[in-house]
């Protein structure tokens, strides 16, 4: 017999959010949705309460509270409903609440992620721009009030199946001579410059392997997402930049490696199916059926591994020179990142624009040392205010049409 778990799902009508509920309803005994949350397409949101019949739910506003409210009232649900970020770290942090997955995307996820962990629970975290924006103090609340963390992203959860378990201290002591972070290239991988300048957002959304939210695909076209979990390695396994490197891996089916210093590789494998580490976060240290089809190794015959080009996929070499440089510069990246890959969704910029905003935008900043949560907003805040003037000049000189 297992204790009933109680989850909340941040993100509930997202990828990862639909991923998590199709583990949970696998294994009724085991898990109970708690509170499920949605940021936009509500519908959605008041089926799942439906089906899933949370205690809580939460959307963006008090507007849309109250008709949620009503219409669950009318289907004879008693789950209460919520609004805005104060509803998000209520639910994230609520007594009752065993597990939460952090699956909100971008800096909106970071308030309730960091609720979550100085609750002392159990989180599944999928929001890595969690991590990027503000490692060093999500690690430092982790051990302070006791919280799990258990890595949602199939890289990191790869890495954290094929390590030690006493890594914290840092990787050499427990004899990792480095992290390989496999990467799927995305879908341009073999685009030439001038091909990636045409690029449209339904081509950059179409990812090869794995089907995910808009803003990652993007950021997968951009390899933006690698630069980006090259970050969130470094917090999550005491590793430095140098001790992460990124190998094309097109197949998407080894998830990461670690490289140990007697020559061993280990190297976890499977479908591309988040289903996988969702199941095997949400079970640790035992494992449960995840809807995932056995890897069927003769029918994939064969894996490739190449570099990644740095000049092609700039994006990547701004991150890895954002790890390096540390303290702000990594919440800017991410702030910049977001502008940047919303505004080329809106037509508002090329492709090849991508990193040359967020460049342009780190120049424009001194590095500086961050000590409070407060002034990682202040940050990101204000690297939201240079990319968007960026926009605005940009489109005042060239005028594009897409
Ligand atoms: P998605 O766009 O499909 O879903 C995002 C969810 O966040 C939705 O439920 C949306 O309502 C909610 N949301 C958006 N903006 C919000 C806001 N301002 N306030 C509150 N809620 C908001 O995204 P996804 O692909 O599921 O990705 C979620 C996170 O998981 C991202 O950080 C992503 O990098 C990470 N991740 C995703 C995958 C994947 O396969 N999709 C893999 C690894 C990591
Ligand atoms: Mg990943």
């Amino acid at each position: 017999m297992h204790q009933l778990q109680q989850v909340t799902v941040l993100g509930a009508t997202g990828s990862i959010g639909s991923s998590t509920l199709d583990v949970i309803s696998r294994h009724p005994e085991r898990y109970q949705v708690f509170a499920l949350t949605a940021h936009a397409r509500i519908g959605e949101l008041q089926t799942l309460c439906l089906r899933f019949r949370p205690r809580f739910a939460v959307v963006a506003d008090a507007a849309q509270a109250q008709r949620l409210q009503s219409d669950l009232r009318n289907a004879g649900l008693a789950t209460e409903v919520l609004a805005g970020p104060q509803g998000l770290c209520e639910v994230a942090a609520h007594p009752d609440v065993d597990a939460v997955m952090a699956a909100i995307v971008g800096a909106a996820g970071l308030e309730s992620a960091m609720a979550a962990v100085q609750a002392g629970k159990k989180i599944l975290l999928a929001n890595k721009e969690a991590l990027v924006m503000s490692g060093a103090l999500f690690m430092h609340a982790v051990r302070e009030h006791g919280a799990q963390l258990l890595p949602i992203d199939s890289e990191h959860n790869a890495i954290f199946q094929c390590l030690p378990c006493n890594y914290a201290d840092g990787l050499a002591p427990v004899g990792v001579r480095r992290i390989l972070l496999t990467a799927s290239g995305g879908p341009f991988r073999n685009s030439s410059y001038a091909e990636l300048e045409r690029v449209t957002p339904a081509q950059a959304c179409a990812h090869p392997n794995w089907s995910m939210g808009q803003k990652i695909s993007v950021d997968s076209a951009t390899m933006m997402n690698k630069g980006l979990e090259l970050i969130e390695a470094c917090w999550l396994f005491a590793a430095r930049p140098e001790q992460v490197e990124v190998v094309i891996h097109p197949q998407s089916v080894i998830h990461s490696l670690v490289d140990y210093v007697d020559g061993s590789m280990l190297a976890q494998l499977g479908n591309p199916d988040m289903r996988t580490p969702i199941a095997h976060a949400m079970a640790w240290p035992e494992r449960i059926s995840s809807g995932v089809a056995p890897l069927d190794l003769c029918a994939l015959a064969r894996m490739d591994f190449v570099a990644p080009d740095l000049e092609r996929f700039s994006c990547l070499r701004l991150a890895i020179e954002a790890a390096q440089a540390g303290a702000s510069a990594p919440i800017v990246l991410n702030a910049a990142n977001e502008i940047a890959v919303q505004a080329f969704l809106h037509g508002r910029i090329r492709f090849t624009q991508i990193p040359q905003l967020i460049e342009d935008v780190l120049n424009m900043q001194q590095a500086s040392s961050v000590q409070s949560l407060e002034q990682v907003v202040e940050v990101d805040l204000r690297a939201r205010q240079y990319a968007n003037t960026w926009l605005t000049k940009q489109s005042g000189s060239i005028g594009i049409g897409l």
